[in-house]
Order: structure tokens, then C-alpha cells, then sequence
């Protein structure tokens, strides 16, 4: 089931990604980016079958946002392109490194740090404290509050 306020949030999160599809690739995303509440540790999935794009939303914020965006595009891509799109592939190596993405997803499983949208209640841990003022949630855009508990995934 989607609500509004996610249909709105997964628009904006497509935009994101096609902006940066244009960008590093130089080819267009036409296709749709999910968030998926369900990932824990992965930062992102791409499904062949489709050619949607799912991300981690408690990973929207960190700075390695879009490193691993640009992993998922590079599966996309290739896939789109009949190559090698696979991690064990040449292809995928080679386009990996020439776009910047990352190879792993970050580790936010033991996080030092524990924020929580103060709208929408989602939890974002990380392992170095980040100044609030220049953060915001990745879901609705609120304002994230450090809290004192460590809160484990
Ligand atoms: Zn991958
Ligand atoms: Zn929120």
C-alpha cells in the first residue's frame, strides 16, 4: 500500500536519481526509484526485471548517498545496454570506478549515533555526529534530533 506522502517522497528520490544518471552517465534514467523500508544493510537493489531501483531510506542522509546511487545506476545502465551488469563482471568493475560508486554498502549496523525525524519519526544512525542544522530527513524533510539511546537495527 502507498500513501500520498510516499508517492510524493519516491518522485522526489527518482528526480534525484535521473539528475545524477544525466550527470555521470551522460544517459537518462527512465525508470522508477523506490524507497524500501524494509532494506537493513544493503544501500540499494536494482531488479532486471522491471528496471526499478530501490534505496535504503536510512541510509538517504549519509554522505555516501550518492556513491551508492550511482552502484544501482551502474547495474542499470549496463543492463540496458546488453553488458556485463553484474558485480563478477568486467564491464560492471570498469564502469564502477569511472563513475565514482561505491563498492559496499556503508555500515550502519552498530551506529555511534542515533538521529530521529521529529515529523515523521524515522531513526538514522551514524557512526560521527553530524551538525542538525545542515541535515534533514530523508523521507519527509523534518528535522532530525539526536537521541542519547543507541537504538541497534
Ligand atoms: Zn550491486
Ligand atoms: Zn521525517
Amino acid at each position: 500500500m502507498m500513501d500520498k506522502e510516499n508517492q510524493l517522497t519516491n518522485e522526489l528520490l527518482t528526480m534525484r536519481v535521473r539528475q545524477i544518471s544525466l550527470d555521470k552517465f551522460q544517459r537518462p534514467f527512465l525508470h522508477q526509484a523506490y524507497w524500501n523500508y524494509r532494506l537493513i544493510s544493503t544501500g540499494g537493489r536494482f531488479f532486471p526485471k522491471d528496471g526499478h531501483l530501490d534505496f535504503n531510506p536510512r541510509m538517504a542522509e549519509l554522505p555516501e548517498f550518492e556513491r551508492i546511487v550511482l552502484h544501482e545506476l551502474t547495474h542499470y545502465h549496463l543492463f540496458m545496454q546488453h553488458r556485463g551488469y553484474r558485480h563478477q563482471d568486467a564491464d560492471f568493475k570498469a564502469t564502477l570506478k569511472k563513475v565514482g560508486g561505491s563498492r559496499y554498502a556503508p555500515t550502519i549496523t552498530n551506529p555511534k549515533f542515533t538521529y530521529q525525524c521529529e515529523n515523521c519519526g524515522l531513526l538514522f544512525y551514524r557512526q560521527r555526529k553530524i551538525k542538525i542544522s545542515k541535515y534533514r530527513c530523508g523521507k519527509c524533510g523534518g528535522k532530525l534530533i539526536l537521541q542519547n539511546k543507541k537504538e541497534h537495527l
